[in-house]
């Protein structure tokens, strides 16, 4: 058997029946990132190391309830591991070492994970690529000549090409589910607040959110019972009860309400991604849901009012970076060219847009007219989820308009890169869960993405609609032939 296939829920079964050793799992895994990694491009930091001494202290404990004992998983390299390089895929951390640990690491630690390595993204999780990395480009590895999406394409393709068993993303306005749409894989964004950012590298402090990428549903619930929770270190953090996520799968969704927002169905929108949504749709009803038309109005306003909100905070969020108190310095003549200087050298094109734009809405003057005015686009977009989920419990859309578009295809032009989260980004304006599903492939053999959004910290009911249709569906059942 090729162990690195394993799911999280075979691979947990198989250890606690004493069928399979952690060890020999990392050894399938490391040798399996070991021929691919070069042609893939999935991980920046690799760490076998501390994967083999992790273990090693595994054997002297026992598996008792923890969910993730000796399981392989890999964290986008925005989130800091104590004593681990993490850069942001930018030159300015290329030389980080944090000195602390994230809560969702330190809490995937106590579950008794095995840290793969850090995974490439687009430089502080801008992008919808990864080809803004700041040191290469992630392939798909459907695809090689495809961009494996972003921000999160690194974890994306690291799960997808079964380098790891899964992985941890991050979302702010698409960044964990298009990659896992564009990858054919499993990627659940949560309610803003169910999962603590303490040690996430802030892009959008209002948006980020961080979250599993999997190889099935189940799985990505018994990622999500780890690291959600509230947390001191984190004031935004909601400290509800968490239920046990995978107690809410089941196989049929009789009683469930799914609504299909017209707005969502769009000119432009690659035909077959439409044919393999409206499939999954029906499915659906199949399944026993009632299907039922609603109205999200102010959808068109969403990727505007995300672009001067993400920016601004962006702005504000990057200006820790002065080459002053951590990370790259490049000495100028004085202490403003010195700021200068590193800030010049150490970020890349796309962030740099970034912070002009995001300075610009904030100066005096221009508040008003542009972040004030987008906080209260984003008021209205929030509302109508509100209304909408008085009449369903489920709302149905494509993850991304496209499947995996070229790698190049779209650098040349911020503004249709930008586009492709036409669907992911209202979700991170409402602060709503969201999880995106493989629902088929394209006649390129390019996996479409299904998304399921729910109420706030409702991710029992999207996890529960998620796996009902996987398991009919079988789409996961299809793994890359590589
Ligand atoms: N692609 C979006 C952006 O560039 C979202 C990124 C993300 O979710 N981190 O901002």
């Amino acid at each position: 058997m090729e162990l690195f296939r394993l799911t999280i829920a075979e691979a947990s079964g198989l250890i606690s029946k004493k069928e399979l050793t952690p060890s020999d799992l990392l050894e399938s895994v490391f040798d399996r990132i070991g021929a691919l990694n070069t042609s893939v491009g999935a991980y920046i930091t690799v760490t076998k190391d501390i994967a083999v001494e992790q273990s090693g202290r595994l054997l002297t404990g026992n598996r008792g309830n923890n969910p993730l004992y000796g399981v392989p998983i890999a964290v986008k390299d925005n989130m800091c591991v104590k004593g681990v390089r993490t850069t942001c895929a930018s030159k300015i951390l290329e030389n980080f070492i944090p000195p602390y640990e994230s809560t969702v690491t330190s809490k995937l630690q106590e579950a008794g994970y095995i840290l793969t390595g850090k995974t490439n993204l687009d430089e502080f999780a801008m992008g919808s690529s990864t080809e803004n990395s700041g040191f290469f480009t992630t392939k798909n590895p459907l695809d090689i000549t495809r961009a494996p999406g972003g921000s999160s394409g690194g974890s994306a393709a690291a799960v997808a090409a079964d380098m790891c068993i899964a992985a941890i993303g991050s979302d702010t306005g698409g960044s964990i589910r298009q990659p896992a749409s564009f990858c054919g894989v499993v990627g659940l964004k949560p309610t803003y607040g169910l999962v603590s950012r303490f040690g996430l590298v802030a892009f959008a402090s209002s948006l980020d959110q961080i979250g599993p990428i999997t190889k099935t549903v189940e799985d990505a619930a018994i990622v999500l019972n780890v690291i959600a929770g509230g947390d001191f270190r984190d004031s935004t953090s909601a400290h509800i009860d968490i239920p046990d996520y995978t107690a809410s799968l089941q196989s049929d969704l009789s009683g469930m309400k799914v609504g299909i927002p017209e707005e969502y169905f769009i000119d432009g929108m690659d035909k077959e991604v439409e044919t393999a949504v409206r499939a999954a749709i029906t499915e659906m009803k199949r399944l026993g849901a009632e299907v039922v038309s609603i109205r999200l109005p102010h959808t068109a306003y969403a990727v505007a009012a995300y672009y001067i909100i993400a920016t601004s905070e962006a702005s504000s969020n990057l200006a820790r970076y002065d080459g002053v108190k951590y990370g790259m310095r490049v000495s100028g003549s004085d202490l403003i060219g010195t700021y200068m200087e590193t800030r010049a050298k150490g970020f890349g094109q796309e962030v740099k847009r970034r912070i002009m734009l995001g300075t610009y809405a904030l100066s005096s003057g221009y508040y008003d007219a542009y972040y004030k005015k987008a906080q209260q686009v984003r008021t209205l977009i929030k509302r109508d989820f509100d209304e909408a989920f008085k009449l369903v419990d489920v709302i149905a859309t494509p993850t991304s308009p496209t499947t995996a578009f070229k790698i190049g295809e779209k650098t040349d032009d911020p503004l249709q890169m930008y586009l492709s989260d036409i669907f992911t980004i209202s979700v991170n304006l409402a602060g709503a869960p969201a999880i995106s599903i493989p629902c088929g492939f394209a006649s390129s053999g390019l996996p479409v993405g299904l998304q399921l959004i729910g109420r706030h910290f409702d991710e029992a009911t999207i996890l529960r609609a998620a796996h009902a249709y996987e398991r009919a569906a079988g789409w996961y059942e299809r793994r890359p032939s590589i």
